[in-house]
């Protein structure tokens, strides 16, 4: 029976909890990490959300998200840059050690330019992230978000722009609702290696309802998330797994026995 020692579960999981009370439940259920969500983060400051995770003896062990780099004009481009920059100040406050990025993409531009803007944007980021101790995880998405979320739709697209852009403070988070139909899966992960920072998991659900808000609990999809795992963890990752679920369906659910759901399907299927 897996333990619960590497168990994280993103803010937006549990979506009708605030910070404090997701904070509370999780650690009286014995969940150590959690992934937050930047939406978490506003309306108090910074040092009393690290608190409110330092109360409770909880790790963060990401902060979501950064990204959005694709912009139509100058000002676009800075709102991103600034934004990103942010993005890194509030993750090293509340003292997590990556932000994840979903790197955008605008239907007005072509595939190529998305995707120059986000290599440039990653990288003009790097500075940042090595001065404040942060490390930039980039996401792959499901292609059926390329024309809006993200132009990055592979581990192979960020292996790509990680020999590019060096690989001290950028890596990867793979997430298997984006990767697991991939056919270069397993070569792109052990070409990945050490990239691999953060691994998040749920599964697919047939019929998917909605593209963004009808994840599946693991076990209750098609996803290998076993076997992805063990992809991942031959990298030598030994990091946390962030269980990490939209789901109306869920977020409909008294959240208490969601959450008994969620460390039991972990421990069955993960
Ligand atoms: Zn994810």
């Amino acid at each position: 029976m897996e333990n619960l020692d590497r168990l994280a579960i993103h803010t937006m999981t549990t979506k009708p909890w605030d910070l404090p009370t997701a904070c509370a439940k999780y650690a009286a259920a014995g969940v150590p990490g959690v992934g937050v969500w930047r939406q978490w983060l506003e309306g108090r400051p910074l040092a009393e959300s690290k608190s409110i995770l330092d109360d409770h003896g909880l790790k963060a062990v990401s902060t979501v998200r950064g990204g959005f780099f694709p912009y139509l004009n100058e000002a676009g481009r800075r709102d991103s840059h600034e934004d990103n920059i942010r993005a890194l100040d509030e993750a090293a406050a509340i003292g997590a050690p990556q932000v994840v990025l979903v790197c955008g993409a605008k239907p007005d531009l072509c595939l190529s330019d998305n995707r120059k803007q986000i290599t440039e944007g990653v990288a003009g980021l790097i500075d940042h992230a090595s001065s404040v101790g942060v490390k930039l995880a980039i996401e792959p998405l499901h292609p059926m978000y390329a024309d809006c979320r993200s132009a990055i739709n592979t581990i192979g697209q960020c292996n790509e722009m990680i020999d590019q852009l060096g690989e001290e403070w950028v890596g990867i988070a793979a997430d298997v609702y984006h990767i697991w139909w991939d056919p270069q899966l397993e070569r792109e992960i052990k070409r990945a290696g050490r990239r691999l920072i953060g691994f998040h998991i749920c599964d697919w659900v047939t019929p998917t309802n909605d593209f963004l808000n009808d994840r599946g609990l693991m076990g209750e999809g098609c996803i290998d998330i076993h076997g992805i795992r063990q992809l991942v963890e031959a990298t030598g990752f030994d990091g946390p797994i962030e269980v990490e679920i939209f789901s109306d369906r869920h977020w409909a659910f008294d959240q208490d026995q969601y959450l008994e759901k969620i460390i039991n399907a972990y421990r069955k299927h993960v």
